[in-house]
């Protein structure tokens, strides 16, 4: 896509520090790491969202992700989140799908990130809802 900052960056027309590539995906640091060694995953067909992307463009990207965050957790030796973010209300800045691989060194470090766990309600209508959907698919 013409304009896609990740389009762009995927076909080298922006530089970024490239970690990996292959036919299907691209990898490079993020700008505005969160943690050091944080790095986007990317795959090179555009999507704005997971569910949007062909089988063969998504299970490129599933395969880079995992050999992307093997090296991660081999070359820091310490473990990670993976965190894919979908629709502006998740905080999806860059709409071109991306996982970011986060090297975490402690539940304490610098990323805050929160499980606001709650007690479990309403689900027959949340799982009726998303059964209804998912017979629409
Ligand atoms: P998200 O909020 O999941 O859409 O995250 C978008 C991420 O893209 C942010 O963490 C940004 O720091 C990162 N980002 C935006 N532009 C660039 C760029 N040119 N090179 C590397 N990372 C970028
Ligand atoms: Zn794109």
């Amino acid at each position: 896509m013409d304009t896609c900052i990740f389009c762009k960056i995927a076909r080298k027309e922006i530089p970024s520090a490239i970690v990996y590539e292959d036919a299907h995906a691209f990898a490079f640091l993020d700008i505005s790491p969160v943690s050091e060694g944080h790095v986007i995953v990317i795959p090179k067909e555009h999507a704005e969202k997971i569910h949007q992307l062909s089988e063969q463009a998504s299970n490129g990207l599933i395969s880079a992700i995992k050999k992307v965050s093997k090296a991660a957790e081999s070359a820091f030796k310490t473990g990670f989140n993976l965190l894919n973010n979908n629709g502006k209300e998740a905080g999806q800045a860059v709409f071109h799908v991306h996982f970011h691989i986060i090297p975490r060194r402690g539940l304490k470090d610098e990323f805050k990130y929160e499980w606001p766990s709650k007690k479990l309600e309403h689900q027959e209508q949340i799982v009726a809802e998303l059964k209804k959907a998912l017979a629409q698919t």
